[in-house]
């Protein structure tokens, strides 16, 4: 086996976004622009509801899926089909936006923590003018796989090299996205497709890779290997995410992700139309 090396690591970007949450940017910044099908990776964390409170009123997307992971808290979520759904503490949402959805995303507390995260998936050519869709699951549906030395990985999708399945399906990029526990000196190695695209996202501890390190709210983005291998240095928890990468050219602005400028300009005029 073949270990993935760091081919680079970033540190996370204070930011915010929507009507002013506060948010750490991982992926998505000038330093790191996409990560091929990833194009963005927001971690919130806040006990102070002022971080948190005004959320993401009415907004559109078009090309591409959103993923909203709720570590602790509640979200309410309203769209213009009609649609609303709540993201509890555990629960996850992946949101197909596929030819265009208006959606908001609210707090539903006004005090307490609230912490997550949100990925934005590319989608290929073929399906960016898709219905949209969705896939969401409490957090009881969401099995955790348990491994020797307090090692736990939260599989929300795809499938460990131990046969534990995760509830979303997405045949579009076959992504992994594990939500994983790392106690101090314990290593993560797991088997992975040599396809893929694979980044380490720490959200508390330490891990290294390699001679890497990677702090709480840094990322990692692994090259070529067919196994990913994580030491923790102290207790840590990180996303593992995966991904098949999709090669086609990227044409993006605010909300909308296509292939071509062309594509964007009309994704505006739909928008501003009332086509979505
Ligand atoms: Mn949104």
């Amino acid at each position: 086996m073949t270990v993935r090396p760091v081919i680079k690591t970033v540190k996370g970007m204070p930011t915010s976004d929507g009507a002013g949450v506060r948010l750490t940017r991982l992926l998505g910044t000038p330093e790191a622009q996409m990560f091929d099908p990833f194009l963005m990776l927001d971690h919130f964390d806040s006990a102070d509801s002022d971080d948190y409170i005004a959320g993401f009123p009415d907004h559109p997307h078009r090309g591409f899926e959103t993923v909203t992971y709720m570590l602790e808290g509640r979200m309410k979520h309203e769209d213009n089909t009609g649609r609303t759904g709540i993201i509890e503490t555990g629960g996850i949402q992946w949101m197909r936006a596929g030819r265009g959805i208006v959606h908001s995303e609210l707090p539903l507390q006004t005090e307490g923590r609230m912490r997550g995260f949100q990925l934005w998936v590319n989608l290929p050519a073929r399906l960016k003018m898709s219905a949209p869709g969705y896939q969401e699951f409490d957090a009881e549906k969401i099995p955790v796989e348990e491994r020797d030395g307090g090692v736990k990985l939260k599989v929300i999708t795809g499938k460990t090299s131990r046969d534990t399945k995760g509830p979303v399906e997405d045949a579009a990029i076959s992504p992994l996205y594990f939500d994983v526990v790392l106690p101090a000196g314990q290593v993560l190695s797991e088997p992975m497709d040599l396809d893929l695209s694979v980044m380490i996202a720490v959200y508390e501890g330490a891990v290294k890779i390699g001679d890497v390190a990677v702090p709480a709210l840094g990322a990692a983005f692994l090259g070529l290997g067919d196994e990913a291998r994580i030491e923790a240095t102290e207790h840590a928890r990180f996303l593992l995410l995966a991904g098949r990468p999709i090669r086609e050219p990227v044409a993006k602005y605010g909300p909308f992700v296509m292939n071509t400028q062309q594509e964007l300009v009309q994704a505006f005029e739909d928008f501003q139309a009332g086509r979505f």
